[in-house]
């Protein structure tokens, strides 16, 4: 199958019906990946059909599970990617949901000047690129509890990530984890970290990439409370010393 029937494909499994031009910006996006990755070293995932299910399709799994429980038309939301590295879920998302206000976030920035390439050639609207830590920025007012959904893949354990993304979400909105299937230990380690931080678990999705037999799991915890003004603490200290 070619790229695009590929992920065409997977895209209809995943809720999603893929434009033309959506699949061309998917295109455009994995020729720049694979350019980039020559001199920057991005991802260890290149092969084609790895790229389209181990990260694109990956990261547009909530997809399936959009304006059900707790998550808004991520269309209409106003998103934050922390530690987005080669842009994921955030750029595969802003491909699929045009409207919606996207921040990528991360604290190396040759990573974010690939970003903003893609930005640029992807012609994206609403699209903003942040370098610094998830700790400075957590304690930023423009930053702070500024966020309808903040999501994260592959960046932090539960209870270190939660401290790095919580302080972001309006009261009332949501944190989605993307994790692999084995998260009970994970899980029982940030009881205490997301209720410190003002957060419930919602949800807990667990499923398959379509066509594949990998186990993926996404987190969702609502935020019920401000975050108290102790958090996020110091960077550096949430990995150090986890709630
Ligand atoms: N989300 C991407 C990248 C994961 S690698 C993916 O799933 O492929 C983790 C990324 O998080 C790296 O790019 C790293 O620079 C960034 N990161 C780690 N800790 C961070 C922090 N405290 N603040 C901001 N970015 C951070």
């Amino acid at each position: 199958m070619s790229f695009s029937e590929t992920l065409k494909n997977i895209c209809f499994k995943l809720n999603i019906e893929l434009s033309e031009k959506q699949s061309d910006l998917f295109s455009m996006f994995y020729e720049m990946l694979m350019e980039y990755n020559a001199r920057y070293n991005l991802t260890a995932i290149t092969e084609e059909e790895d790229v389209i299910y181990k990260h694109f399709a990956d990261s547009l799994s909530i997809m399936m599970f959009n304006d059900h429980n707790e998550i808004r038309k991520i269309n209409e939301s106003s998103v934050i990617d922390i530690g987005t590295g080669a842009g994921f879920p955030g750029i595969p998302l802003k491909i699929i949901n045009e409207n919606m206000s996207i921040t990528f976030l991360d604290s190396v920035n040759k990573k974010l000047d690939f970003i903003r390439e893609v930005c640029n050639r992807l012609d994206f609207k609403n699209s903003f690129v942040v370098h610094g830590r998830a700790e400075d920025f957590g304690r930023n007012v423009e930053f702070r509890e500024n966020y309808d959904l903040c999501l994260s893949r592959a960046v932090a354990a539960l209870p270190v990530l939660s401290e790095l993304c919580i302080p972001f979400v309006k009261k009332g909105g949501l944190f989605v984890s993307y994790k692999g299937s084995d998260i009970d230990e994970e899980l029982n380690a940030s009881k205490n970290a997301i209720r410190l931080l003002g957060g419930k678990i919602s949800d807990i999705k667990k499923f398959n990439i379509p066509d594949t037999d990998i186990r993926r799991s996404l987190i969702m915890i609502k935020k019920e409370n401000y975050t108290s003004e102790k958090y996020p603490r110091k960077a550096g200290v949430p990995v150090k010393k986890p709630l």
